[in-house]
């Protein structure tokens, strides 16, 4: 039995278990129409209110998130424009794994070409 943590949504799960891919598909099925993981509104929400209150708020903040967040945040922002622009929603998983890929290569600085390819099909989607 191996589980797998789930670098989209977070989720721990058994891939082998019936009950665990529903779970995990129907909360893929949620994010793919627009709803995020509670840790990248968390980061939106903190973000957000250190900069509205701009009281020393973004430097306290700079240890507590983890690049991967980063990350993410950038991705579903992304999905996010995407899905205004009319992508497909069963898109979501090959969509997220392929940005999530680029964001990898952007700040690594490895494979950009590839992973950049990788993504071109849905570039009409980002304008
Ligand atoms: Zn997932």
């Amino acid at each position: 039995m191996s589980t797998a943590t789930c670098r989209i949504c977070g989720l721990l799960y058994v891939s082998s278990l019936v009950e665990d891919q529903k779970t995990h598909a129907a909360i893929h099925k949620k994010l793919a129409s627009g709803s995020q993981p509670q840790k990248v509104r968390d980061f939106s929400k903190a973000f957000g209110w250190a900069v509205a209150h701009n009281d020393g708020g973004l430097e306290r903040m700079k240890d507590q998130h983890d690049p991967e967040l980063g990350k993410l945040v950038v991705a579903f922002s992304w999905w996010s424009r995407a899905l205004s622009n009319g992508v497909q929603v069963k898109d979501f998983d090959s969509y997220m794994e392929a940005h999530l890929a680029f964001a990898d290569s952007l700040v690594s600085g490895i494979d950009v070409d590839k992973t950049s390819a990788a993504i071109k099909k849905w570039e009409r989607f980002a304008g």
